[in-house]
């Protein structure tokens, strides 16, 4: 068991064993474990474990815990698990106060959270929580579609995700979305590229951040595609929606496919750099046309997990 970036092994220490890839050097700190939700169709992560929220105290002696070893060392903080926000607001703010008082060169502190949640909670308890140093939002759009996202039961509607992105902007935090590349499977790319534009358009998001759909044993998403009742998108088809995706977007957030399961490193400012990836995909795709080694190498990237 380590510590993100400063490999420490106690044995009491309770982390998130998920995180974002932006998160790699961060202090990982757990205030919940597994998902209050845990119906997403393509989700495997928390499956089995059973949700609950940490004693406020015993998260409070985790970092104690940490700052006896790394307080200087400390620059940002992930807090897990999959959607920190539920519990309490006052409990919250305790532990962010503590968090900023152990670790001097403490500048951001992040958590995942669910839109429906977010659109839930009381827009007095975002700003507190903001104004107590929880600086980003990391939250699942995955599509925009809203077939596909009754299909996938992700619990929440594009009107919800709006509201959600809307409100947590308005209190002031960073927000990031995650945009599942594939998630309609070879059928419906199209309809699910333009409807995550179209959420996407109306919330604006400081980072739009996307990971190409690999089904996951234990998922209900993967017994369908084994069942033969999904069929997972082609590497032409991922890179055809991502082309029209970016086409539709009229936003200024900063795009990334910041993660290995990606066919294509897209890395940009929109709305100026949108051209010049759009090239990029086009490129690639008359690569996969014309070479059949190419062709090979994205089929691998499909073996690689996605979360
Ligand atoms: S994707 Fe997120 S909200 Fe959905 S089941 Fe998995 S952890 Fe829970």
């Amino acid at each position: 068991m380590t510590l993100g970036q400063f490999g420490l092994r106690r044995r009491d220490y309770d982390f998130p064993p998920f995180r974002p890839p932006s998160e790699a050097d961060s202090l990982l700190l757990r205030v919940t474990r597994g998902c209050p939700w845990n119906r997403c169709t393509f989700c495997s992560m928390y499956k089995g474990m059973k949700f609950e929220k940490r004693e406020p105290e015993e998260v409070l002696e985790d970092i104690s815990m940490a700052r006896e070893l790394y307080s200087d060392r400390v620059r940002t903080v992930f807090i897990g698990d999959s959607n920190s926000l539920v519990f309490k607001t006052d409990e919250l703010v305790r532990i962010l106060n503590a968090l900023h008082s152990s670790f001097p060169q403490l500048e951001r502190v992040t958590s995942y959270a669910r839109a429906k949640t977010i659109a839930k909670k009381p827009a007095e308890d975002l700003e507190k929580l903001f104004k107590a140093g929880l600086n980003r939002l990391h939250v699942g759009l995955e599509t925009g579609d809203r077939k596909l996202l009754e299909e996938i039961e992700k619990g929440a509607t594009p009107e919800e995700m709006v509201e959600a992105g809307r409100k947590a902007k308005q209190a002031g935090f960073e927000y990031s979305l995650y945009v599942l590349l594939g998630i309609g499977g070879e059928e419906k790319w199209e309809q699910h590229a333009r409807g995550t534009a179209n959420v996407l358009n109306q919330i604006d998001p400081h980072f739009i951040r996307v990971r190409t759909f690999i089904p996951q044993p234990n998922s209900q998403l993967y017994e369908a595609m084994e069942e033969g009742r999904f069929q997972p998108a082609s590497s032409e088809t991922i890179l055809k929606e991502t082309r029209l995706l970016l086409k539709e977007l009229q936003v200024t957030s900063h795009f990334l496919s910041d993660h290995i399961s990606n066919l294509v490193p897209l890395h940009g400012k929109l709305p100026e750099d949108k051209e010049e990836m759009v090239r990029l995909i086009d490129q690639v795709l008359k690569g996969l046309r014309e070479d059949d080694l190419l062709r090979e190498e994205m089929e691998a990237r499909r073996h690689l997990t996605n979360l």
